[in-house]
């Protein structure tokens, strides 16, 4: 079983584009297309660039924001023609996709991985870089980086699927680790419980909004001068994203300070 892919497209503003991109997804084997913000993806234009991919169009779901659309997701890779300050670690399009490959293998063997594509202008925002747990760049000329977006979609889901066809179906191999992979680990039985797996975007927010409570509440973040402690704190955690008992942990240890208990 490998990782199910998601493509979630941010704020596309040509509907050909999506059918382009649609397309793209369907020639490498994948159908999942998640839509935040997007122009119509049921146009004419949009259809007839799909050249029959028409399935992935219809299918497509629509989310008012991006948090909802990466909710289920363990895995957030944010796309971007260039490098951004302050983001979590950028990697080329192969190795992500190698990391993916070997973490299907292991833990995240039926996960939700969204890989997030931005608007043809702008890219992807701050805040929605803000919401991920890798950046990946598709190399390219310094000088000239910026592909056309169904081309950034069709090299992406080439990489993906060049990684993700070695991955036997049927039961994963039993090896520990998160997401990373677990080369020269020993093995180990495979926890089939949740809570081992890096944390769902969901999970992550209700943390993000317990912190920055706590964060408020005691005086370590002013609100009306947050600087950029908020997006180091967050990056910090979304590029080490937890595992759902990891995340309990934190959140117990950020209930005791609002609530300390005292020892008997
Ligand atoms: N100036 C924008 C370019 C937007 S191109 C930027 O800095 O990102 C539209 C989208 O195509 C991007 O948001 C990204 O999802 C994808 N894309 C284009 N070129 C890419 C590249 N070299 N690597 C990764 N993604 C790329």
């Amino acid at each position: 079983m490998s990782v199910e892919i998601v493509f979630v497209m941010v704020g596309t503003t040509h509907t050909g584009n999506l059918g382009a991109a649609a397309r793209a997804m369907k020639t490498m084997g994948f159908s999942q297309m998640r839509l935040v913000d997007a122009c119509s993806h049921l146009s004419a234009e949009a259809l007839a660039r799909s050249s029959g991919a028409n399935d992935v169009l219809k299918e497509a779901q629509t989310f008012d924001t991006l948090q909802a659309a990466i909710a289920d997701c363990r895995v957030v890779v944010g796309t971007s023609a260039r490098a951004r300050q302050l983001a979590v670690p950028l990697l080329s399009c192969r190795e992500i996709a190698e990391e993916l490959g070997s973490a299907s293998r292991s833990s995240l063997a039926g996960q939700k991985v969204a890989m997030v594509f931005g608007q043809e202008r702008s890219g992807l925002s701050n805040e929605s870089l803000d919401l991920c747990t890798r950046l990946l760049r598709i190399p390219c000329n310094p000088d000239f980086s910026s592909l056309n977006l169904g081309s950034a979609v069709q090299v992406v889901a080439y990489e993906l699927s060049q990684a993700l066809v070695s991955v036997p179906q049927g039961a994963p191999v039993p090896q520990p680790g998160k997401w990373k992979g677990s080369d020269g680990e020993a093995a180990a039985p495979l926890s089939t419980d949740p809570d081992d797996l890096p944390a769902t975007s969901e999970g992550m927010e209700h943390f993000f909004e317990h912190l920055d409570r706590v964060m408020v509440s005691t005086g370590f973040l002013d609100p009306d001068n947050p600087r950029l402690l908020r997006r180091r704190v967050r990056r910090y955690f979304e590029a080490n994203r937890p595992t759902g008992s990891e995340l309990a942990i934190f959140r117990g240890i950020l209930s005791a300070v609002e609530n300390p208990r005292k020892r008997k």
